[in-house]
């Protein structure tokens, strides 16, 4: 299991300072059950007293993001989710209340053959699932 202190201390070593919006963010998203945007993340600081502008906290993800700590994801709702998760892992969204839970199950896209045979080295991809929760169907 990742633990907040472990993040922190390998920060450290890697030579950068922990400031209190930095320790706080990371403590956030560890905690949270599933991605949050960037109000969610907001009105989590707020809660803590912490107020930062929307520049330093875009900032911090991306620094957090460049450090491998954090990931992107996106729903094609025309705005970003933040996760930190030890290990790659997909998700799925209910279409009618939002509900977004993790996928178990482990996709392994660099073991797909379609790469291979167009000739393509795999680099990436975005994939979401959508579906209706139990409780919406
Ligand atoms: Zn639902
Ligand atoms: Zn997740």
């Amino acid at each position: 299991m990742l633990n907040i202190s472990q993040i922190l201390d390998d920060l450290k070593l890697r030579g950068f300072k922990n400031t209190k919006i930095r320790e706080a963010l990371i403590e956030i998203l560890l905690k949270a059950k599933s991605p949050l945007d960037i109000s969610e993340t907001l009105e989590a600081l707020a809660k803590k007293e912490l107020t930062p502008n929307k520049t330093t906290i875009y900032r911090e993800i991306i620094f957090l993001k460049e450090q491998g700590i954090l990931e992107e994801i996106e729903f094609g709702e025309g705005k970003k989710r933040y996760e930190i998760s030890e290990t790659h892992h997909h998700h799925i969204k209910c279409v009618n209340c939002g509900e977004i839970k993790d996928v178990k199950e482990n996709l392994k896209f660099e073991n797909l053959k379609f790469f291979q045979q167009m000739g393509y080295k795999p680099i990436g991809h975005s994939l979401e699932f959508f579906g209706l929760c139990k409780n919406c169907q």
